[in-house]
């Protein structure tokens, strides 16, 4: 039997209706807090992550899925949603349009990383961008949208992380005492984080590993050599965010895997997860821009996997409940006369032509298999057009829900069932 690769999931029912709840719920926050959607390629030019993404991070070394086509063209499943965004953004002309631009995706990514629970190869990530904004208003509003995501999933206890990595300006400064520092316990550290010290050596702090984590206990923070404008940023932000009452954390170990973070960087944990527990990251990357050739232009979103976010909102005070109901099943013989059949499933297309979800069995079981597998379909209720009815120009109504039962002129059961439906008699 053929099998579906490793680290991909069949979305089947009823969990798809869950995906479905999620997103239109995803799709409601973004409108409320004005965010338009954008739809990029599934797949980009190998370039756009390797240059902006960085050559040093996992993503790019070692979890693209890259491919050259029949044209010999370097191709990457989009491994991530800001770079493509930040393209189409330059590409499409947005940057001359009125800005910021608020926008949101949400779609399938591609990483190749080890399985686990929350962590897959094939995952959805919802996101936003806010792009030519500098303000740290801005960091703060994608930071209360990612707090109010997780609100209305009922997950609560989540704690937000912030943190500030500075401009390259800050960095540079900081960068030469970091790795002095680093230098002198490099016995320490693992195998990766030997290899970072060369290549990225912010992604230490990033480390898992006990002993790395020890290497940096001590070590000189980019908090203690912001500039004038980052320093002001950073405050503003801090100050905001105490202004409307909301906890945060500062982490400075927090630096975020990927080369295009500027200034803010935050996460949003929620500690029944486990391991996996980070749902939401984010942060400002005011150089992304300029980096694929436009002019400089700053920008702050999130991303969220959307995987996660279930699994979470499974374990939270409001378990997703989706309404998995049809409103009416026909059951009706599908043998004998072939008029009565027919009618049968003539009314089930005028339920559907009135806007009611109708289902009915095309398998021509007998009436009381019909009736389970109504039952099966969580139908509310159930339209019955036996031989008797037929004769008599009538159609039994029954309530799911309810139990009662009626009969109703079969001119006049459309009219009944909108009614009821809409939410008439108990
Ligand atoms: P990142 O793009 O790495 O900052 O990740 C942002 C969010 O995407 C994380 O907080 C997770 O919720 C989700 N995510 C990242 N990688 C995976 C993965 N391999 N499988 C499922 N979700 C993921």
């Amino acid at each position: 039997m053929l099998r579906a690769p490793r680290g991909t999931k069949d979305i089947l029912p009823p969990e798809s209706h869950k995906w479905a709840y999620l997103e239109s719920l995803l799709r409601r926050l973004s409108k409320l807090y004005n965010f338009e959607e954008i739809r990029t390629p599934i797949f980009e030019y190998t370039e756009l992550f390797s240059r902006t993404v960085g050559e040093s991070t996992d993503i790019v070394r070692k979890e693209m899925y890259t491919f050259q086509d029949k044209g010999g063209r370097d191709l990457t499943l989009r491994p991530e949603g800001t770079a493509p965004v930040a393209r189409a953004f330059l590409e499409r002309g947005l940057a001359q349009g009125a800005l910021p631009k608020k926008l949101f995706y949400l779609g399938p990514m591609f990483r190749y990383e080890k399985p686990q629970a929350g962590r897959y190869r094939e995952f959805v990530q919802y996101g936003v961008e806010i792009l030519g904004s500098p303000s740290a208003y801005s960091d703060v509003e994608v930071i209360l949208l990612a707090v109010r995501i997780a609100e209305e999933l009922g997950l609560t206890g989540t704690v937000l992380y912030i943190n500030t990595i500075g401009c390259p300006k800050c960095r540079q400064a900081h960068r030469e005492d970091f790795v002095k520092h680093i230098s002198s316990r490099a016995k320490q550290l693992c195998k990766d984080c030997l290899e970072r010290l060369e290549t990225n050596p912010m992604r230490i702090l990033d480390c898992k590993n006990p002993a790395c984590r020890e290497a940096v206990a001590d070590v000189p923070l980019v908090k203690d050599y912001l500039c004038d404008d980052c320093q002001e940023h950073w405050d503003t932000l801090q100050q905001l965010l105490e202004s409307l009452g909301l906890e945060y954390t500062v982490d400075p170990t927090l630096v975020r895997g990927l080369d295009y973070y500027t200034k803010t960087v935050f996460e949003l944990k929620w500690p029944p997860l486990g391991a996996q527990d980070a749902i939401i990251g984010g942060g400002r990357y005011d150089g992304l821009i300029e980096e694929l050739g436009g002019k400089p232009c700053p920008g702050v979103g999130f991303a969220v996997g959307v995987e996660r976010l279930l699994l979470a909102a499974e374990k939270g005070q409001k378990p997703l409940n989706p309404d998995v109901s049809i409103d009416c099943f026909v059951v009706f013989p599908g043998g004998g006369d072939r008029r009565l059949a027919q009618a049968g499933f003539k009314l089930v297309n005028d339920l559907r032509g009135s806007g009611l979800s109708s289902d009915f069995d095309p398998l021509g079981r007998s009436m009381k298999a019909q009736m389970k597998h109504a039952d099966r379909l969580n139908a509310r209720y159930v339209a019955i057009l036996g031989e008797a009815e037929f004769e008599q120009g009538l159609v039994t109504i029954r309530s799911m829900e309810h139990g009662w039962q009626k009969q109703v002129p079969a001119g006049q059961v459309l009219d009944f069932m909108k009614e009821e439906v809409s939410g008439g008699s108990k």
